[in-house]
This record gives structure tokens, C-alpha cells and sequence, in this order.
């Protein structure tokens, strides 16, 4: 199966905390390798995590993945900034 990216950013929470069904983990990383769009996306949100981290705070804030999405679509309308 080949995953999409919109797909794969689904998954990316799932994928940082180890959540993911080795299948899915599996095709997110296969995606991951070649796609520099989701890489980015990967270390954006893994920035994210790694700031609630420093408040002591271990789950997703609400809203989170509604924020990611929209952060992504003005990437997109921006022209891809990747950061
Ligand atoms: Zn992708």
C-alpha cells in the first residue's frame, strides 16, 4: 500500500510515540525515506512534541493535529517554507 501524504501526517503522532501497528509503522517509514515533505513535517512535530515535553506536559495538546493541519495548509499557500 502506498501512503499518501496526507496519510502519513495522520500518523505521525502514532509514529513518534510508538503507537503505530508495525504495518502502518512499515509504510510511514518507507514514505518518510523519500519524501521530503513529510520529512519536514516529521521534525516540525517532533519539535512540538519536544517543547510540551519541557513543560511536564506528555499528551497532545487539544487541537493538535486541527493546528497541524492548518500550519501545513499555509505551508502549502506560502509555496512550501519548510522550516
Ligand atoms: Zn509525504
Amino acid at each position: 500500500m502506498v501512503l499518501e501524504c496526507k496519510h502519513v501526517w495522520e500518523h505521525i503522532s502514532g509514529y513518534l510515540d510508538g503507537g503505530l501497528d508495525p504495518e502502518v509503522l512499515r509504510d510511514v517509514q518507507r514514505h518518510l525515506d523519500h519524501c521530503e515533505i513529510c520529512s519536514a513535517v516529521l521534525d516540525s512535530t517532533r519539535n512540538i512534541l519536544i517543547l510540551t515535553a519541557d513543560e511536564r506536559v506528555f499528551e497532545l495538546p487539544v487541537g493538535f493535529s486541527e493546528r497541524l493541519h492548518e500550519r501545513l495548509d499555509r505551508a502549502f499557500a506560502d509555496g512550501l517554507v519548510v522550516e
